[in-house]
């Protein structure tokens, strides 16, 4: 079991004059088995956070609760928490097995043939046998990463807890080692928080997600759920890449007024825009929701291409709108140049509306929980309403 409770979790660091406030009264309830990937900008609280949660520093306020225990005050050691760092943190002068061995020798009081069959079991599952003799010197950063995985799970702890656990590993070898370490959290089935501050490892590692920004929870939610409806303009820019556009600009009426163009909503939308209380909006859309205009369409805006990146599959497109750099993904078929002139779409039904004054989201794309089955998609079974 490890159902975690994180109550109104605070961390500060340092005197009154000085103070920093790391993490913020942060509450989050985490499912036995859950991954929770807790994601942000540098500096925005997450290793505090997970540090906390091991016990490797004192919390401020708040409480921690392990199925239905409070261990907020208990030593590192009497949580049944195994911790996997980004710098592995393997002894160096002990050989793989012994780095998986010692912490159940010191914490345990297993025989030491149960402490064998445990690691050998292990290393199976981690595919790491040959190694077991060698020094972590003598490992490449992917296999010393599989030791220090090994070294987690042979303690069969209640929670993992990973800080940046593939950031010391090139780009190929991460992609291998994330799919890899998901498998490996479903069969375990053991609770596991993820920390990174890599939206593409959030998006998809997480069952959930919790976005941090300045020590404060920002959303929590699946990462569809992020990426459709995002809470604020922090969490719209941070998850999706490329990265949402923002214009700035006022409603009057039905209309949207940016210095560079001029956007009509429905009735519909301007109805519910009614019962907001803020005319200073800022409408977001993301790079794969603009489209080129149609000849029954009205474009939102004619553009100058200034740069065009073919990817295979899509083509990313920048140009310049109202002195903003502006990314459109179209598909990889369209052809287009630096220097050309195209009419843009932005579809109702994807853009995003936030406050422009507190960063709020007043307006959606309304993702729904429908899931298109695999082969028998329709535009409206997309998940967009
Ligand atoms: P990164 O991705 O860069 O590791 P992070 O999101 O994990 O960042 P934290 O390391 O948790 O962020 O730091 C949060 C804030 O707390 C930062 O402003 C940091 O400077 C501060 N901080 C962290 N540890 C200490 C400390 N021991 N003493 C003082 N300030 C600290």
């Amino acid at each position: 079991m490890g159902q975690l409770e994180i109550n109104n979790l605070t961390k500060v660091f340092g005197e009154r004059d000085e103070e920093v406030v790391a993490v913020n009264e942060i509450g989050i309830d985490i499912e036995d088995g859950e991954f929770l990937v807790l994601v942000g900008p540098s500096g925005c609280g997450k290793s505090t956070t997970l540090r906390c949660i091991a016990g490797l520093e004192t919390v401020t306020a708040g409480e921690l609760v392990i199925d239905g225990q409070k261990i907020t005050d208990q030593r590192p050691t009497d949580r049944d928490i195994a911790m996997v760092f980004q710098n592995y943190a393997l002894y160096p002068h002990m050989t793989a097995y012994e780095n998986m061995a010692f912490g159940l020798q010191m914490a345990t009081d297993l025989s030491d043939d149960e402490i064998e069959r445990r690691v050998n079991e292990t290393a199976a599952m981690m595919g790491i046998e040959a190694l077991l003799d060698k020094r972590p010197g003598e490992l490449s950063g992917g296999q010393q990463q599989r030791v220090a995985l090994g070294r987690a799970i042979v303690r069969e702890p209640s929670v993992f807890l990973m800080d940046e656990p593939l950031s010391n590993l090139d780009a190929k070898l991460r992609t291998t080692m994330r799919t890899e370490l998901q498998e490996l959290q479903q069969r375990l089935d053991t609770t596991t928080i993820y920390v990174t501050h890599d939206q593409t490892e959030a998006m998809t590692m997480g069952d959930r997600i919790a976005v941090l920004n300045e020590g404060k929870l920002q959303q929590i939610g699946t990462p569809l759920e992020c990426y459709h409806e995002p809470s604020n303009q922090f969490v719209a820019s941070f998850i999706g890449s490329p990265s949402m556009n923002f214009f700035e600009g006022k409603r009057q009426g039905s209309t949207f007024e940016h210095a560079a163009f001029e956007y009509q909503f429905s009735t519909g939308t301007a109805a519910r825009l009614d019962e907001t209380d803020t005319d200073q909006l800022t409408l977001g859309i993301r790079p794969e929701d603009i489209r080129p205009a149609t000849e029954d369409d009205t474009a939102t805006a004619i553009v100058t291409v200034n740069v065009v990146e073919p990817l295979g599959e899509s083509t990313l497109i920048y140009f310049d709108l109202g002195g903003q750099e502006c990314t459109a993904s179209v598909s990889g078929n369209l052809s287009t140049r630096p220097g050309e002139q195209i009419s843009i779409v932005f579809p109702e039904d994807r853009i995003h509306l936030f406050d422009s004054v507190t960063g709020s989201a007043v307006k959606n794309q309304q993702y729904s929980a429908r899931e298109a089955t695999w082969g028998n998609e329709s535009v409206g079974d997309r998940g967009y309403s």
